[in-house]
């Protein structure tokens, strides 16, 4: 007979897994159901974000509030990072801060208004005019006339954390079942997970990003979590310069190297996908975009060759997480990021997990409850 389970992850990215992480490292029974298909964090870039990004609020005024709100939350995740990069044992964290760039006087009003409004939530930023900037960044491009730092951002080699992620589950005892849920039953007696077989456990976590939204139709729940298809590159290794991560506050950007000197280049321009479950394509004109733009703000790496290009499945849904059971008293909880999400999940996935088991909570998870998604 199969051992009894305590806690049935159903997503096996960076959030199940760091719900697993704690509710193994507390003692409990964890197994992750995947179908590995579309893993935002198998194809993310690594940028530790804590300021708003200019493209989600350009994208979702209406969600502005959303994200402001979040803004704890979203310290609490970097600080969780820290706690993260020390347990796996390093994953290349740096915390040198990231820019937000302009290009001229409305775009430095812009990031102005914004730092005002993140500081009050704590974060600490500041507005750099070209002179104070060229001296911790030398690598731009002469059109860049100021930027906002926010000194809580940084980067980590998320290669290097999936990796050591896995490998410390497995030494947690957590067991990977390979299957495709399509439906939760949570009745009164313990819940359970179907797919090609019936998944039992005492409790239930859905970590499945995009493949959230079927999964809680039938609890109840009206969450859309369509899949946003996303482009990214990585280049051949130059010299290491880019220590900072780098947006722009206008332009679909994220620029950074890796400690390997490989220049990682991103930031939300779009691939093509043929329905959730599909697998992306890379999109030519993204690929051009992406790396001209990124040439333009650092001219030092355009003699870089781009090694490698890619597409994954991101899931910004409203831009703010949510977290608990999705009824009180539930034994069938959510963990979703809500954007930013390899930055956000290991402190959601804790988040989800420490409620589940009633152990004390790093964060007030309340703001995050299910029930705003209540049919
Ligand atoms: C190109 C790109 C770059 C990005 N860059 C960054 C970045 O630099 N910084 C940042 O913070 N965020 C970034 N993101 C966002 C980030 O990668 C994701 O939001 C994050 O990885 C989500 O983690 P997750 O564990 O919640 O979900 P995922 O990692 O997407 O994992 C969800 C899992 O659920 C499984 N699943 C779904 N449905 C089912 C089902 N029905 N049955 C079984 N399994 C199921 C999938 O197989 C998958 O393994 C990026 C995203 C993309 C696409």
């Amino acid at each position: 007979m199969a051992e009894a389970i305590d806690l049935l992850i159903v997503g096996g990215g960076i959030t199940g897994q760091s719900a697993a992480l704690t509710a193994a490292g507390a003692g409990a029974r964890v197994a992750i159901v995947d179908m590995a298909q579309n893993v935002g964090s198998h194809a993310n870039a690594g940028s530790l974000h804590v300021q708003m990004q200019s493209r989600f609020l350009r994208l979702n005024p209406h969600l502005a509030e959303n994200v402001e709100s979040s803004l704890p939350l979203y310290l609490a995740a970097v600080a969780e990072w820290d706690v993260l990069d020390e347990a796996l044992g390093g994953v290349e964290l740096t915390r040198e801060g990231g820019l937000m760039l302009a290009e001229g006087a409305d775009q430095m009003a812009f990031l102005r208004e914004k730092a005002e409004r993140e500081a009050k939530k704590g974060l600490a930023v500041d507005i750099l005019e070209r002179p104070e900037l060229e001296r911790i960044a030398p690598y731009l491009g002469p059109n860049i006339v100021g930027a906002e730092i926010c000194r809580d951002e940084g980067k980590v080699n998320p290669l290097i954390a999936n990796r050591k992620m896995n490998a410390r589950l497995s030494a947690l005892g957590v067991r990977h079942i390979a299957d495709r849920i399509i439906g939760i039953e949570a009745g009164d007696g313990k819940p359970a997970a179907i797919g090609q077989a019936r998944h039992k456990a005492a409790h239930i976590l859905i970590a499945a990003a995009w493949g959230t939204e079927a999964l809680t139709r039938s609890l109840g729940l009206r969450l859309p979590t369509p899949p946003e298809p996303l482009h990214m590159n990585i280049t051949e290794a130059g010299e290491y310069a880019i220590k900072h991560l780098v947006q722009h506050a206008e332009r679909s950007i994220t620029l950074k190297q890796f400690r390997s000197g490989q220049v990682v280049i991103g930031g939300g321009w779009p691939a093509r996908q043929n329905g959730v479950e599909s697998t992306p394509r890379v999109r030519g004109d993204s690929l051009l975009g992406n790396v001209a733009l990124a040439a333009a703000i650092a001219p030092g790496i355009a003699g870089l060759r781009v090694l490698r290009t890619w597409a994954g499945v991101n899931t910004p849904v409203d831009g703010k997480a949510t977290i608990g059971p999705v009824r009180p008293g539930a034994r069938v909880s959510l963990s979703l990021p809500g954007d930013a999400g390899y930055t956000l999940g290991p402190i959601v996935g804790r988040s989800a997990a420490e409620q589940i088991l009633g152990l004390p909570s790093q964060i007030d998870p309340t703001p995050f409850a299910p029930n705003r998604w209540y049919d």
